[in-house]
């Protein structure tokens, strides 16, 4: 029997990735700011025949400080500025002080539903994110790592890079290396 191949997938963080992160949560549209050559970076990625798939932490919600409808505006936004190339959307809605959970990041739970409802190779794939519970469960499922940081000499992940751009480069060269096709 042939077996069916697996799909390739960057798995992105959110917030401090493609919008400008604020410690108060970005929750509303004037401050959904998408930051230089994100947009570039998803069409080029979505190009190279990668699922993009958005893992990220939403604990505001639980907190009440804002609802999943306005998380949901956030992303239909999103979706419509880069032509609706974005496979999916999984955020973990709960905060300690809530609920405890195994979605939220540095969870793997909701990677692992992605993997599954996807049918995506975690060894084929990247977690493109900008904190340490970013890189954590990724590299526990065995993928390729990138942190996005101006300087953390603690960063566990396999690269480091200044912006989404920057980390396309990284992973279109070790496409180019690998001469690795996935379609
Ligand atoms: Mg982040």
């Amino acid at each position: 029997m042939m077996k069916k191949n697996r799909h390739a997938c960057v798995f992105l963080d959110r917030d401090g990735v493609i919008n400008q992160d604020n410690p108060h949560y970005v929750y509303q549209l004037k401050k959904f700011k998408i930051m230089h050559r994100v947009i570039e970076a998803l069409q080029k990625l979505y190009q190279h025949h990668f699922l993009l798939i958005v893992i990220t932490n939403q604990a505001g919600i639980s907190r009440k400080i804002y609802t999943s409808q306005d998380m949901e505006t956030c992303h239909a936004y999103l979706q419509k500025k880069c032509q609706y190339i974005i496979h999916d959307f999984y955020h973990a809605p709960y905060h300690p002080t809530v609920s405890q959970s195994l979605s939220r990041k540095p969870g793997t739970l909701l990677f692992e539903k992605a993997i599954a409802q996807w049918f995506i190779d975690p060894q084929k794939s990247w977690m493109i994110g900008d904190k340490h519970t970013d890189i954590l469960p990724a590299k526990t499922l065995h993928m390729q790592t990138i942190q996005i940081t101006n300087d953390d000499q603690n960063s566990i992940a396999h690269y480091l890079s200044q912006n989404l751009w920057e980390a396309t480069q990284i992973i279109l060269n070790q496409l180019k290396k690998k001469q690795i096709h996935h379609y």
